[in-house]
């Protein structure tokens, strides 16, 4: 779709990663003109198809300047994050300083740019294990990792610079993203990739060896750890209210999205066959060091308050979604 000469810049940090690509989508549907800025280490440039790639890094403060100066977003979306939990318990140091450092500099470039904006990709990593309670926004954080200690931090620094430079944010704190763009023009390619749902259907396709489930020893039902699966077109349409929340003067506020529902990791395997008709190699492997055993998301506030609507989040459309796109080749095909 072609966007209006006049249709407002929106700077997405790491719009060329997962999240980040299907809210550049929905953002150019809904009128804005998506400016990515991304530093490609885990993301494509294939996935920008909605608006200029600005390829740099976060830890470059001269270079969002440059950007806040060429293109005068009136919001910014943050998604560019390190996000592996296994990566972040085997070296917390890359992850306080490229999450915390970027989003540091994020901010006061924002601040200097008079930018005042911002939605937040947060986690529901930084609450912690809490025995399998749903958890809403008020649960303690209290995470089990420096990738949920990295969100939780950046959090801490958005109210910080809401009481002193008036910054307004909204905060989402994400439960699993799964599925794709229903067109597969962008989906969810991570080289490696790491996330349950893409290398279950890889091992289905039988492009990749079986899948190792991370510890079936867990306090669950059946001993695998359960998360609250939601599907990555809901969750950036969620962002777009979230933009005009703030864009219609309203204060700060940190919402869930998930659907408040979990599913085991052997339930999920279940659904992939039924779904696919494909059956998922597997095996057992020992715990993942990091893991809480159940996030499930208390998400009626999101519902209630930003009038969020989720339409594709059943596991069933999810993996259909996700089957989809995995056949397109993703971005190497
Ligand atoms: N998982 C697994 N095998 C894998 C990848 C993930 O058993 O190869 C498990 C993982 O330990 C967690 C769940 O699947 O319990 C979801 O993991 P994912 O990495 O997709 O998301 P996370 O919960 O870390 O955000």
């Amino acid at each position: 779709m072609s966007l209006a000469m006049d249709a407002p810049n929106v700077l997405v940090t790491g719009g060329a990663g997962y999240i980040g690509s299907h809210a550049c989508k929905v953002l150019s549907q809904a009128g804005y003109r998506p400016v990515t800025f991304d530093n490609l280490s885990t993301g494509w440039a294939a996935a920008v198809k909605f608006g200029p790639l600005v390829q740099a890094d976060l830890l470059d403060r001269a270079a969002i300047d440059a950007a806040f100066a060429q293109y005068s977003p009136v919001a910014v979306m943050h998604f560019a994050a390190l996000s592996q939990v296994g990566e972040a318990s085997r070296d917390p140091g890359l992850y306080w300083r490229n999450n915390v450092g970027g989003a540091l500099n994020l901010i006061e470039a924002m601040v200097a740019a008079g930018c005042r904006d911002m939605i937040f990709s947060s986690t529901c990593a930084t609450y912690g294990d809490h025995d399998g309670v749903v958890l809403d926004e008020q649960t303690p954080q209290l995470p089990l990792n420096a990738y949920g200690a990295s969100k939780r931090a950046i959090e801490d620094i958005l109210r910080d610079f809401g009481k002193s430079h008036a910054l307004n944010s909204v905060i989402f704190r994400y439960f699993n993203v799964a599925g794709a763009d229903p067109d597969a023009e962008v989906g969810e390619w991570h080289r490696p990739e790491t996330h349950l749902i893409p290398i279950m259907i890889e091992a289905a396709a039988g492009t990749r060896d079986a899948l190792v489930i991370n510890g079936n020893d867990y306090p669950t039902h059946d001993g695998t750890c359960i998360r609250d699966y939601v599907h990555v077109m809901d969750l950036v349409q969620a962002h777009v209210l979230g933009l005009e929340w703030l864009r219609a003067g309203k204060q700060s506020r940190v919402f869930n999205l998930g659907t408040g529902v979990g599913f085991s990791v052997a339930e999920v395997i279940r659904q992939c066959r039924a779904g696919t008709g494909h059956r998922v190699p597997h095996s057992f492997g020992p715990r993942r060091e990091g893991d809480a055993a159940a996030l499930v998301s208390g998400s009626r506030r999101a519902i209630e308050e930003l009038g969020w609507v989720p339409k594709r989040s059943s596991l069933k459309q999810m993996i259909e979604d996700a089957w989809r796109w995995h056949q397109t080749g993703g971005y190497s095909g």
